[in-house]
């Protein structure tokens, strides 16, 4: 049985500077079906920290104005999830989404567009190039024959400009660009994965196709941003 109360879990990794999110997750429809799953296992790859919300997404996104919320409790849903995704100890978020109608079965954003006069933007852009290279030569080197589907696509916003889920007017990933032009070190990574790679466990059938993906997703990450 799936759980279905409404809540914001948060799961401390061995390394609490990288934390994993899943916002939209539940299992009701208009949610981000099965996101925790994906998110958790990028997380004990990465040995991350890991944040979700457990079937908010009809009544509040987490990620969106806290002022937007229509009661004071998913007010304060919205608050803790957002303390969590910008306390002092992440350097690396990445909250992940799930998409039915994206240009690429992997969408990966940073929300903005690089500043080329910003010291920090170099450095950022230098990384998600790197994300988006590394990201396709493991998915290209590991991807066996004989897995369920086949791999996937990948595109990475600022440098595919065809990238549906841009996350380029979500409220926290604005945040987040915020506290970077005020000199933090935070790294923000919108990431949006297609249903079909989104499963509930071991016994769906696309599982070892997940999994292939969520090592490549991991592998790619350490190599450009460790
Ligand atoms: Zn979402």
């Amino acid at each position: 049985m799936h759980p279905t109360r409404e809540e914001v879990c948060y799961i401390p990794g061995k390394k609490r500077e990288f934390l994993i999110a899943a916002p939209h997750h539940g299992y009701i429809p208009g949610s981000d079906y099965y996101t925790k799953e994906f998110a958790a296992l990028l997380a004990s790859k990465l040995d991350g920290s890991l944040l979700y919300a457990e079937n908010l997404r009809p009544l509040v996104d987490l990620n969106k104005n806290p002022q937007l919320a229509s009661t004071p409790q998913l007010k304060e849903l919205c608050h803790i999830y957002q303390k969590y995704a910008l306390s002092e100890q992440v350097d690396l978020f990445l909250e992940i989404h799930g998409h039915v109608n994206g240009h690429y079965d992997v969408e990966l954003s940073c929300g903005f567009e690089f500043d080329p006069s910003f010291q920090f933007d170099s450095e950022f852009k230098e990384k998600m190039a790197s994300l988006k290279r590394t990201l396709k030569q493991e998915i290209e080197d590991n991807w066996k024959e004989g897995l369920p589907l086949p791999p996937p696509s990948i595109g990475v916003f600022p440098f595919d400009q065809d990238v549906v889920m841009k996350a380029t007017k979500t409220y926290l990933f604005q945040k987040i660009r915020e506290l970077q032009l005020q000199g933090r070190r935070i790294f923000g990574i919108h990431i949006e994965i297609y249903k079909d790679f989104r499963t509930e466990g071991p016994n769906s059938p696309a599982y070892t196709s997940q999994l292939a993906l969520v090592n490549a997703l991991a592998q790619s990450i350490i190599k450009s941003f460790c």
